[in-house]
């Protein structure tokens, strides 16, 4: 089974914040509940969505 990981430091911010899923439908909205309570980002850009996306790397087991 794949995983999908992010890490906070991957796009630029120090921070060490990390999560993983089993599918970025999943992960995503960690991500957005994550910027918004530790870097008080409300909206997702498609500029951020982009990076972010960029950022998620797969992972299999
Ligand atoms: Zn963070």
């Amino acid at each position: 089974m794949a995983k999908y990981k992010f890490a906070c430091a991957d796009i630029g911010m120090e921070c060490g914040f990390k999560t993983e899923a089993k599918s970025k439908e999943e992960l995503m909205p960690k991500i957005v509940e994550h910027a918004k309570t530790a870097h008080n980002i409300t909206e997702i850009t498609p500029d951020l969505q982009k990076k972010v996306e960029g950022a998620i790397k797969k992972s299999m087991f």
